[in-house]
C-alpha cells in the first residue's frame, strides 16, 4: 500500500489544461494571468487590493517592509507556526519575539499577548508588527487583537497560509476588517496551489502600491508614479531596493482554476474533519476545538495525546503503517538558529506541552473515507 500523506494537492484535468494554455501563449510571466488571479482572489475574500508573489514567505517579507519594519523594531508572532512567520522579521533586521498559545485553539493566546504587551510597554520595547497565524485554518480572535493593536499601536499581519476560505463572524479571512495585511500560501499542501506561490491582500492602497514595487526590483513604469518626467516608451524607474518575488503566469493560471474549485475543497475538508471528530470522540485524545464564531478551512487536523510519553511510539507506529503523520509545529524558537539568539526551553510552556503531544492526521480533499477509516482504526488500535 502506498503512503497516505498528511496533505496533498488536488489537480483536475482543467487545472492542467489551464497551465498548458499559458505554455502555448505569448506570456509565461508578466502577462494577463497574474492580475486576473489577483482580482479573482480579492473578490473571493472581499479585499480591495491583492499582490501575488512567488511564495507566502516573500509576501510576508514585503508586507513587513511596507509596514515600515526595520532593525530598530520588534516583530512578534505565535510560537506555534512555520518558521517563515518569524523569519520575515529577521529579513528586515528586526528583533523577533514569541507569544504562547491558547491550550484549546492552539492559536496565539490573547491573555498571554496582553500580559506581554503590558510588560513590553514598561520596558519601552513594544512590537511594531504582530504576525497573527490562523493555525490549522481557524481564524485568530481578530477583534481582540484589533483592540490590543489600537491600544498598544502595533500593526497586524495575518498569516493566513492555512486559512484561505475561512471566516470569523461571517467575515472572510482577508476582508481587512482588522488586519493591515493578510497573507495566503499556495504551496501544494495548502488549501489551493500554484506549485509555489503566495498573495498579500490589503484595503490600504499605499501598502499595496509599496508591495507591488518591492515585488519587482522597486521598479515602476506607471506614469502616475514616476519621480521624473518620462523620457520615452522605454522609460522605467527604480525607486527603491526591491526583489524579484514575481509569480509567473503559469502559476497564476493554475491558481485561477484552483480558486474556482475552492468551495468544494473546503466542503470536503469539513466533511473529513467532522468524521474524525465523530469517530475519535470516545478515544482518550484532545481533539481540535473550533470557536463558534469561526468557520475553519481545516488545513490541518491535529490530535493531542494525553501523555507525552506515548507520543513518539504512536508517531512511529502510524508512520510504519504508511500513514504520513506529521508535527505542526515544534515551537519556532526551539530551532537551533533561534536558540542561538538566546531562546531556551520553557519560554512558551503551553506551546511546548502541545508540541510534545500533537500529531497531524491526513486531511485533504481526495482522502477517501476508506483511507480515513484505516487511519482511525490504526489510532484506536494503538491507544
Ligand atoms: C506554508 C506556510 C508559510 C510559507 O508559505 P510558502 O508559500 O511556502 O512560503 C508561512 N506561514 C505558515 C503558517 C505556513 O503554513
Amino acid at each position: 500500500m502506498s503512503i497516505i500523506p498528511y496533505a496533498r494537492q488536488n489537480l483536475s484535468d482543467e487545472d492542467i489544461e489551464s497551465v498548458l494554455d499559458v505554455l502555448r501563449s505569448d506570456y509565461l510571466t508578466q502577462g494577463p494571468k497574474v492580475p486576473e488571479f489577483e482580482q479573482l482572489l480579492a473578490e473571493k475574500v472581499n479585499a480591495e487590493h491583492a499582490v501575488a508573489t512567488n511564495s507566502a514567505t516573500s509576501a510576508l517579507h514585503i508586507a513587513c517592509l511596507s509596514l515600515g519594519l526595520s532593525s530598530k523594531d520588534y516583530l512578534w508572532t505565535s510560537a506555534n507556526t512555520f518558521v517563515a512567520s518569524a523569519n520575515c522579521g529577521l529579513y528586515c533586521g528586526a528583533h523577533i519575539d514569541f507569544v504562547d498559545i491558547d491550550p484549546e485553539t492552539w492559536n496565539l493566546s490573547i491573555p498571554a499577548l496582553e500580559l506581554k504587551l503590558l510588560q513590553a510597554e514598561k520596558e519601552n520595547r513594544l512590537p511594531k508588527v504582530l504576525v497573527a497565524v490562523d493555525f490549522a485554518g481557524q481564524p485568530v480572535e481578530q477583534e481582540m487583537i484589533k483592540n490590543l493593536s489600537n491600544r498598544f499601536r502595533f500593526k497586524v499581519i495575518e498569516d493566513a497560509s492555512h486559512a484561505l476560505g475561512a471566516s470569523r463572524n461571517n467575515r472572510k479571512v482577508g476582508s481587512g476588517c482588522w488586519a493591515d495585511i493578510t497573507v495566503f500560501s499556495f504551496h501544494p499542501v495548502k488549501i489551493i496551489t500554484t506549485g509555489e506561490g503566495g498573495m498579500a491582500v490589503t484595503n490600504n492602497e499605499n501598502y499595496a502600491q509599496h508591495m507591488r514595487l518591492l515585488r519587482s526590483h522597486g521598479i515602476t513604469r506607471d506614469s502616475e508614479l514616476l519621480f521624473e518626467q518620462s523620457q520615452g516608451p522605454w522609460y522605467y524607474e527604480q525607486q527603491m531596493l526591491g526583489f524579484n518575488y514575481r509569480m509567473t503566469d503559469i502559476q497564476a493560471a493554475l491558481g485561477i482554476n484552483q480558486l474556482h474549485r475552492i468551495d468544494s475543497f473546503i466542503a470536503n475538508r469539513i466533511e473529513l474533519a467532522n468524521r474524525y471528530l465523530e469517530l475519535l470522540d470516545s478515544a482518550p485524545l484532545q481533539l481540535p476545538f473550533v470557536q463558534k464564531e469561526n468557520n475553519s478551512a481545516w488545513h490541518l487536523f491535529v490530535i493531542l495525546f494525553e501523555k507525552p510519553s506515548k507520543h513518539r511510539m504512536v508517531f512511529d507506529y502510524l508512520r510504519n503503517s504508511n500513514i504520513g503523520v506529521n508535527l505542526h509545529y515544534r515551537p519556532v524558537y526551539l530551532q537551533p538558529y533561534y536558540q542561538k539568539m538566546g531562546f531556551n526551553h520553557g519560554y512558551c510552556p503551553v506551546a511546548e506541552d502541545y508540541a510534545n503531544r500533537a500529531i497531524s492526521l491526513p486531511i485533504f480533499p481526495t482522502l477517501t473515507f476508506e483511507n480515513q477509516q484505516f487511519v482511525i482504526d490504526k489510532i484506536n488500535q494503538i491507544i
